[in-house]
């Protein structure tokens, strides 16, 4: 299975991602992870990408691009991968389209996670991860358990002046993606409000369909 999960930032696609890559067994590539991971590591690139994303900008093509394509070429991704969150832009959807096309492999589906502009910003802003097990909680709606509770990050990306310019640029940045997918008969969409249970088994449904 070769797929991409697509979705305005706070639509669940780390969440469902994780549960998908269990049943697929493919690996769950998210670029936001890789470039907090770089953050993280303080290296020059990262104090740049740091102050960037803070402020809820994307990360340039290029960059993006040839990271993307070069996790690409790793050989756990022979059977199959799940990208979350790349590719945002058009350049970067021709650039997959590009190299996968050279590579004589073809995606599977392109899933369309769609929840309404209205909640984003609850879910993002509430958002808290556990940076050992790497699993995404919510206050609210997925809360913590106690023994967790000290060690989880809030992303400085997920406030609310951030989530706004995110969603924005989910509009006018990676919407234009979805027509790309739609031309290629390959985009399935997802109501992605709900229990997230129930949004893994649409999901299950429109990948069979
Ligand atoms: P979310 O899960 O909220 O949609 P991500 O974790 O995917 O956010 O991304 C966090 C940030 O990392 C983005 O706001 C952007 O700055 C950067 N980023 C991640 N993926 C891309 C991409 N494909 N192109 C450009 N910037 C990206
Ligand atoms: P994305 O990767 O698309 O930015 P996440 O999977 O990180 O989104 O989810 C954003 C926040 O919303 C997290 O706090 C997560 O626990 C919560 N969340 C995910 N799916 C749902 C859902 N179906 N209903 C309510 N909250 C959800």
């Amino acid at each position: 299975m070769r797929m991409i999960l697509v979705g305005p930032p706070g639509a669940g696609k780390g969440t469902q991602a994780a549960r998908l890559v269990d049943t697929f067994r493919i690996p769950h590539i998210s670029s936001g992870d890789m470039f907090r991971a770089e953050v993280k590591s303080g290296s020059d690139l990262g104090k740049q990408l740091d102050s960037l994303m803070k402020t809820g900008g994307l990360v340039p093509d290029d960059m993006t691009i040839a990271m993307v394509l070069k996790r690409l070429t790793a050989p756990d991704t022979a059977q199959g991968f799940m990208l979350d969150g790349f590719p945002r832009t058009r350049p970067q959807a021709e650039a997959l389209d590009v190299a996968l096309t050279n590579a004589g492999v073809k995606l599977d589906a392109v899933v369309l996670i769609k929840v309404p502009d209205a909640l984003l910003e609850e879910r993002a802003v509430h958002r808290r991860s556990d940076p050992e097990t790497g699993k995404i909680y919510h206050l609210k709606y997925n809360p913590p358990p106690p023994d967790v509770a000290g060690r989880l990050v809030h992303r400085p990306d997920d406030t609310k002046e951030a989530v706004d310019k995110r969603v924005t640029k989910y509009h006018s940045e990676t919407a234009p993606i979805i027509p790309f997918y739609t031309q290629k008969g390959i985009l399935k969409e997802v109501d992605g409000v709900g229990d997230p249970d129930a949004i893994t088994e649409r999901i299950k449904a429109v990948l069979k369909s």
